[in-house]
């Protein structure tokens, strides 16, 4: 008995051992600073993470995610865990996930929001999660949706489903940033359909996307899922644009 678990014992130093000679040579960086991280650090170092402007939405009620669609559509709560802003850490990771297949920022601040969400009150009562889908030659282009690694550790967090196969994209647009609000939700709205949604009536779905900025591409998603009979829904983002 003591013999094998000092051979465990050993085993698990030579294991330290290997990854500490590794980390020598091929040293994890922080995805925002670029400094090489310690070993209780896992994808950006800590004077970043301290840095990244938190919201704390999940905790308050009529928030400004809440607040931007007033008039528009029904949501029942709405989060976002930082603020997003132009040329800041924040724009630096999901930028990281997005062009640099770096997934784990995706379930990095999947598990950071979903503790935050899981301590609040304001979202006990979800069944399931439902991304915002990327189409087929988007996901083949960049080789993932970068709000899957997002919503599974989500998922993880409040112990629900994660389900993409309900809502899907069909056909993509042109980038149509210099648009005003009305234009683009015209162009978006016929773009998402709803698939297998006998599950879902008088369920209380958690829709999710990577960046909030008008709301125009959650407001035609919202639009789709409206088609489902009792359906509730509520959203949570990476971030927030002010
Ligand atoms: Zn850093």
């Amino acid at each position: 008995m003591l013999k094998n678990k000092i051979l465990l014992l050993k085993k698990g130093t030579a294991m330290n051992f290997l990854k500490d000679i590794f980390n020598l040579f091929f040293p994890d960086i922080c995805l925002c600073c670029h400094k090489h991280l310690t070993k209780n650090e896992t994808t950006i170092c800590l004077t970043c993470r301290h840095d990244l402007p938190l919201t704390y939405f999940s905790l308050e009620e009529d928030n400004l995610v809440e607040k931007s669609f007033y008039g528009r559509i029904p949501v029942e709560n709405a989060t976002a865990l930082f603020y997003f802003l132009k040329k800041g850490k924040v724009q630096q990771l999901i930028h990281q996930l997005k062009y640099n297949k770096q997934q784990q920022v995706g379930t990095f601040i999947g598990n950071w929001l979903g503790a935050e969400m899981a301590e609040s009150n304001r979202f006990k009562k979800l069944d399931c999660i439902i991304p915002v889908p990327l189409h087929q030659k988007k996901i083949k282009l960049r080789g993932y949706n970068q709000v899957t690694a997002f919503g599974e550790s989500l998922a993880k967090k409040l112990t629900i489903k994660y389900d993409e196969t309900i809502l899907v994209k069909v056909s993509s647009t042109k980038t149509q940033t210099k648009k005003i609000r009305f234009d683009r939700w015209k162009d978006v709205q016929e773009l998402f359909k709803v698939q297998h949604n006998s599950s879902l009536v008088n369920k209380h779905v958690l829709l999710i996307d990577d960046i909030i900025t008008t709301g125009a591409t959650l407001e035609a998603c919202c639009k789709a899922l409206s088609k489902i009979e009792g359906l509730k829904i509520s959203i949570a983002c990476m971030a927030y644009t002010k």
